[in-house]
């Protein structure tokens, strides 16, 4: 028995297209002692096209403390572990954080691999704001509950990221027109990186009159990439206007813009927009 302990591999795999595996990747999984999978013979598929005959176990939700345990054991005794899901990156919605957690208070070595993600690979397609981004993986299944979960993003203003399900994908997008508003921009992607991969943005009601029109385009996996809400002032939008009304009684647009922002602390760019609405109105009710 060896007395130096081996590494924990998170290697990510291909979310569709077997040529999105890194030559890292190939390498890891051909030279380690044991492959920990979700499902074993989901992953064989993968092995026998990268020609890779290393050992497997399974590593899944349900076995998921045990397993990580004896996998934790057995990198401890000097083995080398890979940890793969059946798509994309372990971990990302997937099993795994058990075992890196382990890992980590065992004193173990944690290298990533990184490689495909169907939350990354949707956002840098999408054309909608990437620079800041919730993943919020799947909602709830029942509609009341995933209504209320929308309700609480309703109001953020960075990208909302999503995945769903396709015997869901219609009650989805309903919901997010019911909740986010028809008009908020949107991104549907599907079956990314394979045969049918279809990157859709639009306004939520046409992406929803699409899904309703066309069956094909409710098949598959799917990552939903929502705009966040420009509604800058959520509850502060009354007082800003009763601060700006009054300072502009007495001083130019933009210096009444800045003022508001210090009294208000809301930010200057949407006060200054707000500002100038309010003083072309205010010309407006003036030449009436
Ligand atoms: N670990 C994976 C990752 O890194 O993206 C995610 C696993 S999660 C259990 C599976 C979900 O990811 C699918 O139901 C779908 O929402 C999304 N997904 C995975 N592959 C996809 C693909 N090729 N196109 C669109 N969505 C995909």
């Amino acid at each position: 028995m060896s007395n130096q302990s081996g590494v924990l591999f998170i290697v990510a795999t291909p979310i569709g297209n077997l040529e999105d595996i890194s030559e890292r990747g190939r390498r890891v999984l051909a030279e380690v002692d044991l492959i920990a999978a979700e499902d074993t013979r989901h992953s064989k598929k993968l092995l026998l096209h990268l020609g890779i005959t290393t050992a497997m176990s399974s590593y899944h939700d349900h076995n998921e403390n045990a397993a990580a345990a004896g996998i934790v054991e057995q990198i401890k005794q000097g083995r080398n572990v890979a940890l793969i899901s059946d798509a994309g990156t372990p971990l990302i919605h997937d099993p795994g954080y058990q075992l890196v957690k382990m890992a980590h208070e065992n004193g173990i070595k944690v290298v990533p691999i990184p490689g495909a993600s169907a939350v990354i690979t949707a956002l840098s397609a999408a054309g909608l704001a990437t620079d800041r981004f919730i993943f919020e993986g799947f909602l709830a299944d029942k509609q009341t509950a995933r209504r209320k979960q929308m309700q609480a993003l309703a109001g953020e203003p960075r990208s909302l990221v999503f995945y769903e399900a396709p015997h869901r994908i219609l009650a989805f997008v309903q919901d997010c027109v019911a909740i986010f508003g028809e008009g908020r921009q949107a991104c549907i992607a599907r079956e990314l990186s394979k045969y049918y991969e279809t990157i859709k943005t639009d306004t939520l009601a046409n992406l929803l009159s699409w899904l309703e029109a066309d069956e094909n385009q409710r098949k598959g996996e799917f990552v939903i990439v929502v705009q966040g809400s420009d509604e800058i002032f959520e509850d502060g939008e009354e007082e800003a206007i009763r601060v700006l009304k009054i300072l502009l009684q007495g001083h130019p647009v933009k210096q009444a813009s800045t003022l508001a922002a210090e009294i208000t602390g809301l930010k200057k760019n949407a006060l200054y927009k707000l500002a100038l609405d309010l003083h072309k109105q205010n010309q407006g009710d003036q030449s009436t």
